[in-house]
């Protein structure tokens, strides 16, 4: 837990330095008290943020490393593996408890969770938490309408005020030691993960040389470029997902739902159901808002690792189902005052498909060897008469009449 200290109450600039330095390591390490910090105006703390600036810089090691199918597909693989743990524990067990799982599951998903590289799953479910009780309304530290489109998804995390954790806004979690150790040094679980990728790419390179790749190749490729595009996805849901999409559901705030963001975050682009019920496992509410983070977790609940997904409420579908059939309604009404055309073509259409079966029937009355010919026949001779009453199927007036 963040230990309250007394200080000076202007620090100097190298205390400012020497203690961003210090939570590289020790993320709760705050001498002048985490209350005091959040309270801060919005600054980028520069050295704070500067492994999450290495971290992008890491991306152009591509240009020495070059690369191996191998290593790209390795990169893909661990951006969706570790999207999954962003969408389904970090947000979906650790944010809002959508399941249950024992302490040893719960400390497996907190190690999971922690090789996104997105802080500790305290942090990150403070923060969430936060976002939804205060959606894009001032206090939300990342809604694209209050702070504009950057800031909402990059700058706010670079934001000295944004760092410390208040531990008193997960009282759920923080009551677990091993979870409280894991967000406070939360670096430790990246540079292991990166190590391991480091490591691996030189054993194959020493025992696979087919696959062409290498360890810096693997720690570039597997680390670096996969987790800098994780980041980049998991943060369109902050900037995008309240400016890109439909609104279902009329909620306070100005979330929506898209089928573009729910592929790059594995189904968190239903944003606005989510907003409406937070509670649930599933965040598309219908079979056909792919939602991939709940099938993995349903595939997860049959090993018994986790359990009690939470339903949709049948009261929340049906008021989806409404919205939707009104919104249907009125886009058809729109439709019809935009375009008059079309509601005059339901008058032609029966017209024009008596003629379709009127002429499709003439043409198989010529054929000679068809018995039935004489009653198509027929058939065609009465749709003749009942067009017969057209203008155009009258014969010509009489040439006498004419002047
Ligand atoms: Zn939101
Ligand atoms: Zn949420």
């Amino acid at each position: 837990m963040p230990a309250a200290h007394s200080a000076s109450s202007s620090p100097s600039i190298f205390s400012r330095l020497s203690t961003a330095v210090v939570q590289w390591i020790d993320s709760d390490h705050c001498p002048d008290g985490a209350e005091k910090m959040r309270a801060e105006p919005d600054r980028v703390d520069w050295v704070r943020v500067m492994p999450f600036v290495i971290l992008h810089l890491g991306c152009f090691g591509i240009i020495w490393v070059g690369a191996s199918s191998f290593a790209v597909w390795a990169a893909v693989f661990l951006y969706f593996i570790r999207m999954f743990a962003v969408t389904g524990i970090y947000h979906r067990y650790f944010s809002h408890k959508t399941y249950s799982t024992s302490r040893f599951g719960q400390f497996f998903l907190a190690l999971w969770g922690a090789t996104t590289v997105q802080r500790g799953g305290l942090w990150w479910a403070y923060h969430h938490r936060h976002h939804h009780q205060h959606s894009d309304d001032p206090e939300d530290a990342h809604s694209p309408h209050v702070h504009g489109f950057i800031w909402s998804h990059i700058g706010w995390i670079t934001s000295r005020r944004n760092f410390p954790t208040d531990y008193t806004k997960v009282k759920d979690l923080a009551k677990f030691p091993e979870l409280v150790w894991l967000n406070r040094f939360d670096l430790v679980v990246p540079i292991l993960f990166a190590s391991s990728l480091l490591g691996l790419g030189m054993l194959l390179e020493r025992f696979v040389p087919g696959l062409g790749t290498t360890g810096p190749q693997m720690l570039v490729w597997g680390f670096f470029v996969s987790t800098t595009a994780l980041f980049h996805g998991t943060a369109c849901i902050n900037s995008m997902a309240h400016l890109m999409g439909k609104r279902r559901f009329k909620t306070d705030d100005d979330s929506r739902n898209s089928f573009i963001l729910a592929i790059i975050t594995l189904g968190e682009g239903w944003h606005n159901n989510h907003h409406r019920y937070q509670s649930s496992t599933r965040n598309g509410f219908y079979w056909w808002e792919i939602d991939p983070t709940y099938y993995g977790l349903k595939l997860l609940s049959w090993t018994g690792l986790i359990w009690g997904l939470k339903p949709v409420p049948k009261s929340i579908l049906e008021e989806g189902a409404h919205a939707d059939h009104h919104r249907s309604v009125e886009a058809a009404q729109l439709a019809a005052t935009a375009h008059p055309e079309f509601s005059s073509l339901k008058k032609v259409l029966p017209a024009a498909a008596a003629l379709a079966v009127a002429t499709a029937a003439a043409a198989q009355a010529n054929v000679p060897e068809k018995a039935e010919g004489p009653a198509i026949h027929k058939d065609v001779t009465e749709l003749a008469h009942e067009l017969g009453d057209s203008p155009a199927a009258k014969p010509p007036a009489d040439a006498s009449d004419r002047p």
